[in-house]
């Protein structure tokens, strides 16, 4: 019903609540205060020293005022409460003087300050309360009273608009009260007990509702098989798994009969690979990729930087050098004849696997037979465009990579309906990256300490600092930085530049010196912060660390976590920012991913955790992903059991069913 329509509005209230965007009756029952402001009072053989509280007692006499600056007045004065005198002194209430006389009944909000006969005061009154909690609402133009009392006539005369959603069997098993109770407890509360069972009921709601969204359209994905079963041959898969230069370990091979589980399955694949930089995600989507070529289909993988592209592109080139595959390249600045060539062959079934950046979205790009699409780095494209290129074949199978861990908690949240394969040990024998964190006095014997990595043969990175204010900046800092280090190393070693402004094939030229050794030492703006492997490289120094993240530094770091060698990574910086101290010796400390990013979600909060472009992180009401963990973990469970059991679809549940499945046809409708 809309607000316009309450006779007992006027125009002017009705249009400053639609400014804030309550246009009905419904938005403004479930509109709920920000906090409360608990003033029930705290009887004396209850209190506690140091915890604020509201006490209420009769005053002893007058006040005594002392004026210590001309903006400072302390007054002080005694009240018995329960029998037991107790001083209250309040800062700045001078005014009040008159209205405190032996006898009278006060009310403070304060603490008791050191003992139990001392009350600071910062807040008091003079009434006997009717409610002793405060729902703050912040809305703009209208004072929390009016709203409050707004609120409790419309709650009276058209609380029958409220509808329940959760049947009685869940209320009952998780001893929810209902939906009417709910809204007036936090609307209009009257003890704090009550508040918390409304938000406990409302949050568990809200979390129930997300995670039933998101099963259900896992369900829906996997029974109601829209995408292509594809027949790869067995063997030929065994046979190049045979033909690589190790072993796979064994968390490649689960990934790997997870996603070839998917391939072959009648539903489209929706898998997202995770695993630290250099676990071995590359090869598991080669094998994937090669297994759907077996059956006749196409590949592609996209990726987010050139960079990357080129040396996915050198990979695969390399897997495949003794097989018919085609491997191609398809970038930006690809273009005139040797485009439409690609194009061509794309298009006719010649080429077997496409490598490329987000030009492999572009309208002109047509496959004969496109069987899987891979992301890399999936976090790093925006929404639209991973779901243009899936939209390239009907529902085709499409399995994301990423090497930014996602904690467990918040994967369902960020990722929506994936399936998720885990890479967590690594190959080889590999070891920590040693990690120190120095000030900038060392960095002489930073320097000093990669002329000896290079002496004996290994190679390292140093990073410019990032710039915020532009990019010219930003090459002339990296510039810089490349002069200093050149002639650092004058006679010694060559140093390499590589930054974002080269053009593409200056920037495969100079990587390919780097990846041949004629360059030891590459100074580098973030630019290498994906995907570039240089097996040899086996220290990084990153400068002015605290400006980058924790995701970055530890993605960087990675680089170097390579090789069997021992791999060092410095971080320098003279940055006395407390948070980005933390930052860094967390860095320092910790080497696993997953533990960084739980961190790292804990101290930014989460919808920082991916950068701007994708915090694809849902927002609630009242549910906070990282503070209702537990809510979420139980919602989680009680979704899935719901589904399992067949229970979602029997009549009791037909209104959380419904609200599961709209969210599904507009997520359809999206993909096609
Ligand atoms: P990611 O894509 O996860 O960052 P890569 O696939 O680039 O990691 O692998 C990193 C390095 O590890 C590559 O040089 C690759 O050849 C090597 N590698 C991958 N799998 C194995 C394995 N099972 N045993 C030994 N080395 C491996
Ligand atoms: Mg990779």
């Amino acid at each position: 019903m809309d607000l316009s329509e309450i006779t007992f509005l006027t125009a002017k209230k009705v249009q400053t609540f639609k400014k804030a965007g309550i246009n009905t009756v419904e938005d403004m029952l479930y509109h709920y205060p920000s906090r409360f402001e608990d003033y029930t009072i705290t009887n004396y053989c209850d209190v506690e020293i140091g915890k604020t509280l509201t006490i209420a007692g009769i005053a002893q006499g007058k006040a005594t005022i002392a004026n210590v600056k001309s903006n400072l007045s302390v007054m002080n004065f005694y009240v018995d409460i329960d029998g037991n005198k107790i001083r209250v002194t309040i800062f700045n209430r001078h005014f009040l003087k008159s209205q405190i006389f032996y006898g009278k009944y006060v009310r403070l909000t304060g603490k008791f300050d050191g003992r139990l006969d001392h009350f600071i005061a910062s807040e008091i009154a003079f009434d006997e309360l009717s409610n002793a909690i405060n729902p703050i609402f912040n809305i703009k133009g209208v004072d929390d009273k009016k709203v409050l009392e707004i609120k409790e006539r419309l709650y009276y005369d058209y609380s029958y608009l409220l509808e329940e959603d959760l049947p009685d069997d869940l209320l009952k098993k998780y001893d929810l009260i209902g939906i009417k109770k709910a809204v007036r407890y936090i609307n209009i509360p009257e003890s704090m007990e009550e508040t918390s069972k409304a938000i406990k009921r409302l949050k568990f709601e809200e979390l129930l509702k997300f995670e039933l969204k998101v099963k259900y359209m896992l369900y829906m994905r996997k029974n109601a098989p829209e995408g292509v079963s594809i027949d790869y041959d067995k063997d030929k898969v065994n046979n190049f798994i045979n033909s690589l230069p190790y072993k796979l370990t064994s968390d490649q091979e689960k990934c790997l009969n997870d996603i070839l589980g998917d391939v072959s399955s009648t539903y489209k694949m929706n898998r997202l690979l995770q695993g630290e930089v250099g676990s071995g995600k590359t090869v598991v989507a080669a094998i994937a990729l090669y297994a759907i070529t077996t059956a006749g289909y196409q590949g592609a993988i996209m990726v987010p930087t050139e960079v990357l592209a080129f040396q996915h592109y050198k990979t695969f080139s390399d897997f495949f050098a003794n097989s018919e595959i085609k491997v191609a390249l398809l970038t930006s600045s690809i273009t005139g004849a040797a485009k439409k060539e690609i194009l061509d062959d794309l298009e006719n079934g010649n080429i077997n696997i496409v490598i490329g950046t987000h030009s492999l979205i572009q309208k002109e790009v047509f496959f004969k037979k496109l069987g899987l699409v891979v992301t890399d780095e999936e976090h790093r494209f925006g929404v639209r465009q991973r779901v243009s290129m899936v939209g390239k074949g009907y529902l085709i199978d499409h399995l994301k990579m990423s090497a930014t861990p996602i904690p467990r908690t918040l994967a369902i949240s960020i990722l929506g309906d994936s399936d998720i394969s885990t890479i967590k040990v690594m190959p080889g024998n590999r070891k920590e990256v040693i990690t120190k964190y120095l000030d900038y006095t060392h960095l002489q014997e930073v320097l000093n300490f990669i002329g000896g990595e290079v002496k004996k043969g290994r190679q390292a990175y140093i990073i410019a600092p990032m710039i915020d204010e532009s990019d010219v900046m930003e090459l002339q800092n990296a510039i810089d930085v490349y002069n200093r280090v050149e002639k650092f190393y004058d006679g010694f070693c060559n140093v390499g530049l590589i930054h974002g402004k080269l053009k593409t094939e200056e920037k495969d030229e100079i990587m390919r010196k780097f990846a041949s050794n004629e360059y030891q030492i590459l100074v580098a703006t973030s630019v290498i912060e994906v995907g570039v492997n240089v097996i040899n490289a086996t220290t990084i120094a990153i400068l002015d660390a605290d400006r980058f993240g924790i995701a970055q530094l530890h993605q960087m770091r990675g680089r170097v976590r390579r090789s069997d060698y021992q791999a060092y990574c410095f971080l320098l910086s003279d940055s006395t920012v407390e948070t980005a101290i933390k930052r860094l010796k967390l860095i320092e400390e910790v080497g696993d991913g997953f533990i960084l990013a739980e961190e790292d979600l804990i101290m930014r909060g989460g919808g920082e955790i991916f950068g701007e472009k994708q915090s694809g992180f849902q927002t609630f009401k009242l549910a906070d992903l990282l503070v209702d963990k537990d809510v979420l973990e139980v919602a989680n469970k009680e979704a899935q059991e719901l589904i399992d059991s067949g229970n979602l679809f029997s009549k009791e549940y037909a209104r959380l069913l419904k609200l599961a499945d709209d969210n599904y046809q507009s997520k359809k409708e999206i993909i096609e």
